[in-house]
């Protein structure tokens, strides 16, 4: 059993290939179930539409597409799940149009990500004077964490993506571990999941998210994760899994979960590191 629980569609505009060309690739990757989790339509323009996400008339097209990957998957011993991935912002009043999508639709899965290099996210940094690395970090976690609290959320994803795409100069987690580690220890109190996104090690400094330093924090902690490529390409599709379960393997995690219909089922990583 294994699975990768974060890619997307071309209706966001960023991305390449159909759905069925990211079937085929978890087919050649020994991936035997997946979750689409295109970006979510939003209204308002600090989070942008074109060539970032799907607008709102483009919804029922994603539906569709899934309904049709789900009947290809099926013949190819792919399982496809309906998912989502939802923004974060410390301001919750721009986010009205997002629960409405929220609301209606049932999704097996939802993440949430504070894309931090969205002008809207800037300009509320500069309007709350938060100047500093120090101050941006802080107030990257502490929305990460009113999200987690928020319950609209199932994992968190990428949850330190803040280090990449400029928004600070650097970011040593120790140097953050107190705010870092309430945001892990909300996640437990209110039985939310985080990601390990492998999209890390293509970028930036090349690491996982989240730094495999706040994984031993999560794992000490009582964290359950969640896992995904974030796949924009499908031949992105379980990019360095092997080298991710075994990291997590030696930080001490036992199990990983994928959700479906909205309920963690927890997979032991025994279990997906045998290839059974
Ligand atoms: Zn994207
Ligand atoms: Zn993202």
């Amino acid at each position: 059993m294994k699975f990768d629980c974060h890619m997307h569609t071309f209706l966001c505009g960023h991305a390449r290939g159909t759905p069925e060309d990211y079937i085929d690739q978890a087919v050649s990757n020994g991936i035997n179930l997946i979750t689409f989790t295109c970006h979510i339509p939003i209204e308002g323009s600090g989070f942008l539409q074109d060539g970032i996400r799907m607008n709102i008339r483009q919804f029922p097209t994603y539906k569709s597409l899934i309904e049709r990957a789900q009947i290809y998957g099926e013949s190819r011993g792919v399982e496809v799940l309906f998912g989502i991935e939802a923004e974060v912002f410390p301001n919750a009043e721009k986010l009205e149009s997002m629960k409405a999508v929220l609301a209606t639709e049932q999704f097996d899965f939802i993440l949430g990500s504070l894309h931090h290099q969205l002008p809207i996210f800037r300009r509320w940094l500069s309007e709350q004077n938060h100047n500093t690395d120090q101050d941006k970090i802080d107030a990257y976690f502490s929305a990460l964490a009113e999200g987690a609290a928020s319950g609209l959320y199932n994992s968190m994803s990428h949850p330190d993506v803040i280090r990449i795409y400029g928004t600070i100069d650097s970011f040593e987690p120790e140097d953050h571990e107190a705010t870092i580690s309430n945001f892990l220890r909300t996640l437990v109190k209110h039985d939310v999941h985080m990601e390990v996104n492998t999209s890390g090690l293509t970028k930036g400094v090349y690491k996982i998210h989240p730094d495999p330093i706040i994984l031993g924090w999560a794992q000490k902690l009582g964290v359950r994760l969640t896992i995904g490529s974030d796949s924009h390409n499908p031949k992105q599709v379980g990019q360095y899994f092997t080298q991710a379960f075994k990291l997590l393997d030696d930080i001490g995690f036992e199990h990983i979960s994928y959700f479906k219909n909205g309920i963690p089922i927890d997979v032991s990583l025994e279990t997906i590191l045998k290839g059974r």
